[in-house]
């Protein structure tokens, strides 16, 4: 009955016009951005995928050894190239020899078996049980790949993988317990035809899958481009804004320090402007590899970079910044043969004094930056109320005047 309602011919080339259709739009964002290989396997498994249910579409015409044999061999070779696509999506290593385990293993089972190119329900227990396990694997790839990049529409993407291994594995004790009878060349049972539904929508969903997820993989790119500093890689000024803000808002504790480093204008004019490139990124990556959990760093704008240690108090930032200076100094940093020397001051506002507005605390921040620079540089001082009032108003009255009452530690 269901058999009968249930065209598997209508399907094959419902499928085989999908899957044109899918390939044609995967080819069209490889071509876009050839980063995106594996949209270039995404496309050939389809167009494989294609003449696959094309040939499966004609089986009533005959020539079972191309709508039968090489057929299923395309069928277990489109499967192979989607699992190719997957690992390089996910930069694991597409092993040849796994693409080529299944085509191969059916090519030579349906040439020298003749149990297989003879009965259909064993032809269906074997392509069953590759398919099955590409699907699978697939499945349990894209699983994995949550942890190193969470793109919402991996888990939804597993599942459809993981469901249809199990789904399309099922094939194979229905044709053990329930052979199916040949019918217009094909199994022509209610179970075969079901299943053979369930691979159309499989590959319908699939299909959208890997094209979202090629476009969240493409959002996560802009996104994180747009929170980084394109000269050093760490974080940008607005991410830093953001996410300190974000911490300000629910904790009410830390210390932000504002790092400007010294005579930098001297650098870049007296060894260029590539030797100051490479300053900023020893710099930055120096104090990057000092960080403990939780400390934002970013780099502000040219050769100011801020730090916010949000379970830092005034007295252990304070301690902490001053190793960050030494360590700066004792950078040892070569340009053409001659050494560059480096210094950085740091100024430090605390929460608990200035509270958690972010831009009061960059203000006294930086006050105690511009007294460091003042006292001398190579410096780190920390803000409190009364100087960060007082070098207020003495920067108002002259800007070359020092602040006096910031805490110098050296
Ligand atoms: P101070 O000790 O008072 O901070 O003196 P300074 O020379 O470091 O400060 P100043 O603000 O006079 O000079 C900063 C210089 O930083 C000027 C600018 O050309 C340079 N700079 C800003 N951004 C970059 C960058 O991305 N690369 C390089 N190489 N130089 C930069
Ligand atoms: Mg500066
Ligand atoms: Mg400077």
């Amino acid at each position: 009955m269901i058999e009968d309602l249930i065209s598997i011919s209508t399907l094959m080339i419902c499928t085989f016009l999908s899957t044109i259709v899918v390939g044609i739009f995967m080819l069209q964002v490889w071509l876009t951005d050839r980063r995106h290989a594996a949209a270039g396997y995404w496309c050939l498994s389809m167009w494989v995928g294609s003449v696959c249910t094309l040939l499966f579409a004609l089986r009533a015409i005959g020539y079972p050894m191309l709508t039968v044999g090489f057929a299923n061999m395309l069928a277990t070779l489109g499967y192979a190239l989607m699992w190719a696509g997957f690992r390089v999506f996910d930069r694991r290593r597409a092993y040849p020899l796994v693409v080529l385990a299944g085509p191969v293993l059916w090519s030579a089972a349906y040439l020298f078996v003749p149990q297989i190119s003879a009965d259909v329900n064993n032809r269906i227990i074997l392509s069953s049980a590759i398919i099955s396990a590409y699907s699978v694997w697939m499945g349990v790839d894209i699983w994995r790949g949550r942890r190193g990049e969470r793109l919402p529409t991996r888990t939804l993407s597993a599942i459809f993988f993981l469901s249809h291994g199990i789904i399309y594995s099922l094939r194979i004790p229905m044709a053990i317990v329930s052979p199916a009878p040949l019918g217009n060349g094909t199994a022509h049972s209610a179970w075969f035809a079901l299943f053979s539904l369930e691979l159309f929508a499989h590959t319908i969903l699939a299909a959208v899958a890997m094209l979202v997820l090629i476009k969240e993989r493409g959002e996560a790119l802009y996104r994180q481009a747009s929170r980084t500093d394109a000269l050093t890689g760490i974080a940008n000024r607005g991410s830093f804004f953001e996410d300190t803000r974000v911490h300000l808002a629910a904790r009410s504790e830390g210390t932000l320090m504002i790092f400007d480093l010294d005579r930098f204008k001297a650098i870049n004019d007296t060894h260029g402007h590539v030797a100051g490139d490479t300053v900023l990124k020893r710099f930055s990556a120096r104090i990057s590899a000092s960080l403990e959990e939780g400390m934002l760093f970013c780099r502000f704008g040219g050769e100011e970079f801020a730090l916010f240690a949000p379970r830092h108090d005034i007295a252990r930032a304070e301690h902490f910044a001053e190793r960050l200076r030494q360590d700066v100094a004792a950078l040892s940093i070569l340009s053409e043969g001659r050494e560059i020397g480096v210094s950085v001051s740091i100024g430090l506002a605390d929460v608990a004094t200035f509270g958690a507005d972010f831009d009061r605390l960059h203000s006294a921040a930086d006050g105690a930056l511009y007294a460091a620079k003042e006292a001398g540089r190579n410096l780190v001082m920390r803000a409190t109320p009364a100087a960060t009032l007082s070098g207020f108003a003495e920067r108002m009255r002259s800007p070359s005047a020092s602040s006096t009452g910031i805490a110098a530690a050296r």
